[in-house]
């Protein structure tokens, strides 16, 4: 069984948000310093985290699950919890990603890799150690980088480096991050700014992707690459280096038409879209606590995801109606 909805997308990617807890307070994503609203009794337990997993692989074939935040790694066991994943993957044959800020991987990438996690997405908005306090509030790019350094040696092939450009922040680092990583098997992503819940977003902020790219083209030459049905990004290969670049480009060219994710967050709630208000919201830990059978469970789920939108609206309107932070809901 397939979870399809109205316009026929085929859901089988699934992202769960771990923790709202972060070690990070980057500016565009909990600017205001929010305190995590989990406690012992409302975030979803790793148990419960497996049976989701189990559900959504063996009842709706789903084929890739990431794992985030918050801070997936600052959740304490992430390390035990990934290796019983790992035994459903061997089960189920889907592939596992993380999506971290680095911080906590520095000696653990072999770890991380035996832990059966194939891919990974490090966070890095700057090189600049000034630049990289000013968005995070710490002082950690060289730890960050050396635990780049680290993964690829590790076996992940690419790393995926994040970089969310702003205007005015970090635009003009471009093209120091593709002299930097250009010989490196990194794949980096350069993502718009999107609005979240008072994160200050606007348009003036925003640079798109088609700039982006033009301001990388000023220097080096890039051919596009035949990106994966699915595939979020814009892909490009630099000739003759071997990082390759891509741009999430969420705000000026969405790519709803193709979405194929589906997210859970920490507290266990099902959501549709990343910018979605939740008004289709199942939440997991109540289906559990009433004893809730698989087959009940895939039959809501069927019904919620009749109610996914098209496409999300403008930014403009996104920015005037996310109550929510990127945390809670795990990016
Ligand atoms: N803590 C982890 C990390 O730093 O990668 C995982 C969670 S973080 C919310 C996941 C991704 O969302 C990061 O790559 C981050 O840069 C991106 N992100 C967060 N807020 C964003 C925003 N307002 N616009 C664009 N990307 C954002």
């Amino acid at each position: 069984m397939k979870l399809i909805d109205r316009y026929n997308r085929v859901h089988n990617y699934l992202r769960i948000s771990l923790t709202d807890k972060c070690n990070y307070n980057c500016i565009y994503c909990n600017p205001n310093r929010l305190d995590s609203k989990l406690t012992k009794k409302n975030i979803l337990s790793f148990e419960e985290i497996l049976r989701v997993i189990e559900i959504f692989a063996k009842e709706l074939e789903f084929k890739k699950f990431r794992f985030t935040g918050g801070e997936p790694l600052v959740r304490r066991d992430v390390f035990s919890f990934f290796r019983e994943v790992q035994k459903l993957k061997n089960i189920y044959g889907f592939s596992t990603g993380i999506t971290t800020n680095g911080s906590l991987l520095k000696g653990r990438t072999d770890e991380l890799k035996a832990s059966g996690i194939d891919s990974l997405n490090i966070s890095l908005d700057s090189l600049d150690k000034y630049n990289f306090h000013t968005i995070t509030k710490n002082d950690e790019s060289e730890r960050i980088l050396s635990v780049i350094d680290e993964s690829i040696r590790s076996g992940y092939s690419p790393v995926k480096v994040n970089a969310v450009i702003i205007k005015g922040i970090n635009d003009l680092e471009i093209i120091n991050f593709v002299d930097h990583f250009k010989d490196m098997n990194v794949n980096i992503r350069f993502i718009e700014f999107m609005p979240f819940g008072s994160n200050g977003w606007e348009r003036n902020g925003l640079i798109n992707y088609k700039e982006m790219k033009n301001i990388i083209e000023g220097k080096y030459s890039i051919s596009a690459l035949s990106s994966y049905k699915n595939s979020v990004a814009k892909d490009f290969q630099l000739k003759e280096h071997t990082a390759k670049i891509s741009f999430v480009s969420s705000m000026s060219e969405h790519f709803c038409y193709s979405c194929n994710r589906v997210r859970i967050s920490s507290m266990g709630k099902f959501r549709l879209c990343l910018f979605s208000e939740g008004k289709h919201e199942i939440n997991f830990k109540e289906l559990f606590q009433k004893n809730y059978s698989d087959e009940e469970i895939v039959d809501e789920l069927m019904e919620a995801i009749q109610h996914k939108w098209e496409k999300h609206p403008e930014p403009e309107e996104l920015s005037e109606m996310m109550s929510n932070n990127m945390m809670s809901i795990g990016g």
